[in-house]
This record gives C-alpha cells, structure tokens and sequence, in this order.
C-alpha cells in the first residue's frame, strides 16, 4: 500500500451564543482536519491541522510522505519530525501538523488490518473511559442562573467531575464564581479549575490558596505552559494537584516538567503532542514518574476517538489493583460547550453513560466521517 494524497481542510462553525476562555472570547469553533489517501482505496483521518498546521502538511510532510508504506507508522513518525527537529519547528504548529499525519496513519493502519487503533496498540486495559465535563466557560449576563443551570445539569446527566475557568475575570469575580459553583453542585462531585496560563506564578497562589476551601481537585495551567520555575512554585505553595501539558508537543518538551515533577496530572493532547504515536511515548514517561495522564481534549470526533483508543492502554498510576478514576485511573476530558463540528461531523456523536465513554471497536479510529458534513462545515 502506498500513500497517494494528502488533504487538509479547514472547519469552522459559529456559536449562536459567543463564550470566553481565560485568555479572550470566540463566536465560532474551528477545526484542522487531515485526510490521508491510499492506493488500496482506504483513507485515514487525521486533526489538529488547522492554520499555519496545514501549510506544514503540505509543505514539510506531503513530499515525504507521498509514494510512502503508511503502515510504516514508526518510520514515517521519525521521517517527519526529523524534517522539523533540524529546522527548530517540532514546537508549536509543526507538532500539530504531526500529530494530524501521524493521527491518519493509525486509522488507515487499523482499516487495512481490520484492527481498532486501540488493538493495534496492543488491546485495552479498559473498554470505556471515565470523563468529566468541560464547560462553565464566560457567558454574557451567565452569573449565577444560567452558569449554576449549566453546573447542575452536568449532575443530573451523571458526570463525576466538571471543570470551570479562572482566570479571565478579575480575581475577586472568579473566586465568587467557583464559590457558588460548589454550592450549586454539592460536595460528592469533583470540580476542578483552569486558568489557561493567566497568571504569573504568585497570583496563581494567592487565587488557589482562596479557593482551596472549595474543594478544588486539581489547578490546570495555572502559569506559562513553558515555566517550569513557576510549576514548581504553585505546586510547593498549593494544596490542590497542579495540572499542565495540552500545549506541550514530543517527549523532548515534556521532558524536564515529568523528570522535576512540575505536574501532579500530565495532560498531553493528541493533536498537540506529537499523535498517537507520541501521546504513548509520553503517557508512558509521566507513569514512570508517578505523574496521572488526564488526556487534553477539545476538538472533532477524530481527536476524541484518538484519545479514547490511547486512553483504554494508559496505566493506572500507580500500577494499583483496583483503581478509581480521579484517584489512579485516567480520567478524559469530555468538552460540553456548543460545537456544531463535535456533534455534526459523524452520525453518532460520542455521548457518556454514567460518567463515561465507550472506546470505539471499528477498524482504525472507529468512526465514521460524514463527507458531505465536512463539505458543509467547510471554511
Ligand atoms: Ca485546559
């Protein structure tokens, strides 16, 4: 089998209603998708190829991709990120880039063998994975009844655990927020909090030192993805877990956060880390070193379906007999806030029971892209 064709598109779908992060507002959700042909007729599907990740594609991977054996994950792997290794751009764009190919090859792999990607991994430690709900983003007017409508609803739909943002608000604000947030949902469910590398690393302290009465299971990005120096500062002054990793790519950027244990919860992300393949590589350091994996997720059906297949082989950390999620099972973020790309881009849209997600057993990623939504949904 050879690859013959490498096509990006560029998804985005508007937000009837626009909501704010920690770091600005969006009225639209957007997309990069990679679509990865064959000789044999079999495609593969791919994401995080979005803006200048695209031009990547294109320009650095397809001519080394082109003509290639796409079952050689491993080799094509080391091929492309050696072509952004020597020119500095594994960082950033390039990783996405990668991660998308490397996403696509998986699932083409998995086609031609009839094989589910967590299969090719080597099978499951688990056939579904737990979840907890993203969402409580900043809506205009939201506080309290429609923000403490939203929180109690993840309760009745059965989530464990729910996340909200700090961060974005004045600091005064914030913490009022989260306040009333676990009023609203009790003490039994988890609520955890995520600044999106708003503060610098006292102010990061001071806010998680006026919310730890709260019962605040873990403080994600509190600081500079990069800072290892401020990690170390809010994880020693802090009671709650400190959490960090969606923005990092490859095990070399990993690397001195898992080793100086800069995170009690690695979050790598599949369409930022490097792909299936290096998602594996940096799962597996972070158990090294007693770090938990909560996968990052926040995209299409193909980015869930991907951190599904490698979440169901992710260690319990530590290796205990009978773990609980939130405790030593990997736990999955499940976004929750309107995404007409996640709920329109395949027939059936991943849902949760109970507080989690069945891992896909067709071939490959296990779902099917619905072409004439992608048409649709097409910038
Ligand atoms: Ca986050």
């Amino acid at each position: 089998m050879k690859i013959t064709g490498i096509e990006t598109y560029s998804l985005s779908s508007p937000l009837e209603r626009p909501f704010g992060w920690s770091q600005g507002w969006i009225d639209r959700r957007t997309v990069g998708i990679v679509k990865v042909s064959t000789d044999e007729g079999i495609v593969g599907w791919g994401e995080g190829a979005g803006g200048p990740a695209a031009a990547a594609v294109h320009d650095v991977m397809a001519p080394a991709l082109i003509g290639q054996d796409p079952m050689n994950r491993v080799g094509l792997w080391q091929k492309m990120f050696a072509r952004l290794y020597n020119a500095n751009v594994a960082v950033g764009f390039g990783g996405s880039a990668l991660s998308a190919v490397d996403t696509a090859l998986w699932d083409i792999a998995g086609k031609a063998t009839g094989l589910s990607v967590s299969e090719l991994l080597g099978g499951r430690i688990r056939d579904r994975i737990a979840v907890y709900a993203t969402g409580l983003y900043y809506t205009e007017g939201e506080f309290p009844t429609r923000l403490l409508d939203e929180a109690t609803g993840y309760v009745e739909a059965g989530f464990m655990g729910m996340k909200t943002k700090v961060g974005g608000l004045p600091m005064d604000q914030d913490i009022k927020r989260v306040a009333e947030l676990r009023k609203a949902i009790g003490p039994d469910v988890k609520l955890m909090i995520d600044a999106n590398q708003a503060y610098n690393a006292p102010s990061a302290i001071r806010l998680g030192q006026r919310v730890s009465e709260h019962d605040i299971l873990w403080f994600e990005e509190p600081v500079n993805a990069q800072d290892l120096e401020g990690y170390l500062q809010v994880k020693a002054e802090l009671p709650m877990a400190i959490s960090g990793g969606e923005n990092l790519r490859t095990r070399y950027e990993f690397k001195d956060f898992l080793a100086r244990r800069a995170y009690d919860i690695a979050q790598p992300d599949v369409i930022n880390v490097g792909g299936i393949t290096e998602m594996r590589n940096v799962a597996a350091m972070a158990n090294a070193f007693g770090i938990q994996v909560n996968p990052h997720v926040w995209g299409s059906p193909i980015m869930i379906a991907a951190s599904l297949h490698v979440a169901a082989s992710i260690p319990p950390c530590p290796p205990s007999g009978d773990p609980e999620p939130f405790v030593q099972e990997p736990v999955m973020e499940f976004d929750r806030t309107p995404s007409g790309i996640r709920e329109g881009l395949v027939e059936e849209p991943f849902d949760q029971i109970d507080g989690y997600v069945a891992v896909p057993t067709g071939p490959g990623l296990g779902i099917e892209i619905d072409e004439r939504a992608l048409a649709r949904l097409a910038d």
